[in-house]
């Protein structure tokens, strides 16, 4: 039984797959080959690891994001979604350097495709979802992988993964580490994801939440990750390994980031160290059902993540700490930070009770009211089967 709490639907898939098909009639006069659907992620834990070589445990939303196309022969692109403004150009604008703004993550799928001897000669394509944008819950990575899938639905999910990465940095702009593509290519129902950036191996993790509920809180600060933030995290994490002689922080022990000279650089690094061994005690803990262990670790994240990595907001804060106090068994902020969203796992019958106490602190601090989802865990990419 789903708890009662206002929520961000997910909305039902056969739905929004002929909804996103109708809106490609209507905006190019003829059907779409196909429907690609990919979902939006939560990280349960392992912030800013996966560019230093370590490790994250993401699980995929219900919400996900709709990508109708059909290939076009000519090397023209048209793109259009129900959340931003039509663009239109050829496949090799979407170099980059080409376009801003969000045709970069959906067009710059095509550019790395053809790249990458996957691609198609041209598109036309339309978008539509229930991933919010911009809340740390990886809409980019939706939109992305959602395009992929509908070009080559066959293609290895490596390769996918791949070219949407290259065009989120590379064409985009957005320094991130791959974490989101992974999840949103190979998540399974029911399941976290264990990846880890040192051996590019990934472990399906079973999540049995048995009585509890992933209560994710979207607190409205948009994030922008191409803004200089992330960029500049990801520069303290290269300084830190180059001080240390080693090829990423994963190679880092914890003794050798405490001798850092550079006090900055050295609360950087030891954010990444504890947070990889932190991920594992997170699934050891989830192995033996033990929620003290994750709430445990899941504090210390969130402290990590505020003081030492200082991508921690008042809102995420506020967000965090009242759902503890309200009863959830374990809370953090989750995603690249400088706003987005918490994630707090709640025994169901408290749901309703943590998501009221968390919208009456924001009332109260004058923060925008926050958005709440229900994160169940939820299976990746694929092509949604279009009616006759
Ligand atoms: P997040 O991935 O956490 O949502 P990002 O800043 O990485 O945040 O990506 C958000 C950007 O992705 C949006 O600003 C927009 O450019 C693009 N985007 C995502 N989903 C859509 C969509 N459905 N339609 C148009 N653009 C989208
Ligand atoms: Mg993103």
């Amino acid at each position: 039984m789903q708890p009662q709490v206002d929520q961000v639907e997910p909305g039902v898939p056969e739905e929004l797959a002929a909804s996103v098909r109708r809106a490609f009639e209507e905006s190019y006069g003829g059907p779409p080959a196909r429907v690609g659907r990919a979902p939006g992620r939560v990280n349960l834990i392992g912030e800013h690891t996966d560019y230093n070589g370590g490790l994250v445990l993401p699980v995929a939303l219900p919400h996900a994001t709709y990508a109708a196309l059909a290939p076009r022969t000519d090397g023209r692109v048209r793109i259009d979604s129900r959340q931003a403004e039509p663009w239109e150009g050829t496949l090799d604008d979407l170099a980059p350097g080409g376009p801003s703004g969000w045709a970069a993550y959906a067009g710059g799928v095509l550019w790395a495709l053809r790249e990458a001897g996957l691609g198609v000669e041209g598109a036309d394509v339309y978008v539509d979802g229930t991933v919010p944008l911009g809340a740390g819950l990886s809409s980019s990575a939706a939109l992305e992988c959602a395009v992929a899938v509908a070009v080559a639905p066959d293609a290895d999910r490596a390769d996918l993964a791949a070219a949407c990465i290259r065009a989120e940095t590379e064409v985009a702009g957005a320094p991130t580490g791959g974490m989101d593509q992974h999840v949103a290519l190979l998540a399974r129902e029911g399941h976290a994801l264990l990846i880890d950036f040192g051996s590019d191996e990934t472990r399906q993790v079973p999540l049995d939440l048995a009585g509890r509920t992933l209560l994710v809180t979207d607190t409205r600060v948009s994030h922008a990750l191409t803004d200089g933030g992330y960029g500049s995290r990801r520069d303290d994490c290269e300084e830190a390994a180059r001080l240390l002689g080693v090829p990423s922080l994963r190679e880092a022990t914890l003794d050798a980031v405490e001798g850092i000279a550079d006090e900055r650089v050295r609360r950087r690094a030891r954010h990444v160290v504890t947070e990889i061994a932190r991920v594992t005690e997170t699934v050891d803990a989830l192995e033996r059902g033990d929620w003290d262990a994750v709430g445990a670790t899941f504090r210390r994240s969130q402290a990590s993540m505020r003081d030492d990595f200082e991508i921690s907001t008042p809102e995420l804060d506020a967000a965090v700490a009242i759902a503890v106090e309200a009863g959830a068994l374990a809370a953090r902020m989750t995603g690249g930070g400088f706003g987005g969203s918490s994630v707090a796992i709640v025994p169901d019958e408290r749901v309703a009770a943590v998501a009221r106490a968390i919208d009456a602190a924001f009332v109260l601090e004058g923060f925008r009211a926050p958005a709440h989802l229900v994160a169940t865990p939820s299976g990746g990419a694929g092509l949604v089967p279009l009616p006759a």
